[in-house]
């Protein structure tokens, strides 16, 4: 079959990228991206509805996991890689979700996948206090309300089974009374609201994530036309493209902007003219 001009707008699909890949352009590895974090552990998942308007997260993804040879972007992360990011925090009953997490998906998406998605999130669940302060409001609540236990008595105000958590991550038994915690104690639970550590063990279930980067490589494309520099009357938009967005309607627009640029430049061809 042959044609004069011809749009790919086939999303992720790997049938559009071998396409492309056969006319010439060049196809930057993909990754899945925009997607949630499997928590597998249980006292954390037991509050699965439970959010926080801003938490600060802090991401630490391992290098490529050495027993996937099969991992096509392992060559280009080679190192550990840290990123931060803090927003609204939902917990799913399979882990975590919510903005700050998706952001960070997407930020690490190619070094997560060649971990085999296994990383470690810190969690700071009250970033507008000063780790000092945590400490000190802590240690005012053992003086405040000493013959209370320590689970009726909660210094800041957040949901209650947000507190339970913390106290049993902490190692504190809930009816424990606040005048037998020790300094260490208070320590580790103060550690747990600022620094929770948390094993991220998968990302949500295949097919869930928003968007894939990697495609199209855009050294290729001619941004006025979206025509592939290589092919002359091909032209590329949407997800085929190497371009991914965070959240917020940002894929959906480049979606329509190179549909947009690419519809004018074929409608408008200098060669369909009439003279
Ligand atoms: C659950 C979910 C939620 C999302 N939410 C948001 C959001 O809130 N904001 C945002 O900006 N983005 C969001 N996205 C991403 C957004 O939907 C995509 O980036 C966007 O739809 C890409 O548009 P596209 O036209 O390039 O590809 P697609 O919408 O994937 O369309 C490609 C089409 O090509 C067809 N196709 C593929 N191969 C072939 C072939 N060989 N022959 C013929 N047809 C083929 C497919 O069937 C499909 O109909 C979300 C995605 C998902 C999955």
């Amino acid at each position: 079959m042959t044609c004069d001009r011809l749009l790919l707008a086939t999303g992720n699909s790997p049938q559009g990228h071998r396409i492309a890949q056969s006319l010439g352009s060049k196809i930057e590895p993909t990754a899945p991206s925009l997607f949630t974090f499997t928590i597998p552990e249980q006292k954390l998942t037991a509050l699965a509805g439970v959010s926080v308007p801003v938490a600060q997260l802090k991401l630490t993804v391992p290098g490529p996991d050495a027993s996937d040879p099969k991992a096509q972007i392992k060559a280009q992360i080679k190192a550990q890689i840290k990123l931060h990011q803090s927003g609204p925090l939902l917990i799913t009953h399979w882990g975590l979700s919510g903005p700050a997490v998706l952001k960070l998906s997407a930020w690490g998406a190619r070094a997560l996948k060649a971990s085999g998605y296994k990383a470690q999130l810190q969690v700071n669940w009250l970033p507008e206090h000063h780790p000092g302060e945590i400490q000190a409001q802590l240690e005012a609540g053992r003086r405040e309300a000493p013959r209370r236990q320590i689970i009726n008595h909660r210094p800041f105000s957040f949901p209650q089974r947000l507190w339970e958590h913390w106290v049993g991550r902490a190692g504190i038994a809930p009816d424990q009374r606040w005048a037998e915690l020790s300094n260490k104690a208070i320590q580790r639970l103060a550690q747990e609201l600022y620094q929770g550590e948390y094993a991220i063990q998968g990302k949500g279930v295949f097919k869930d994530e928003f968007v894939t980067c990697g495609g199209v490589a855009l050294g290729g494309v001619n941004f006025k036309t979206m025509e592939s520099k290589a092919c002359a009357g091909l032209h590329f938009a949407g997800e085929i493209l190497d371009i991914d967005g965070v959240t917020g309607g940002f894929n959906f627009q480049s979606a329509w902007t190179t549909g947009w640029l690419a519809g004018q430049a074929i409608a408008h061809h200098p060669s369909d003219q009439s003279p």
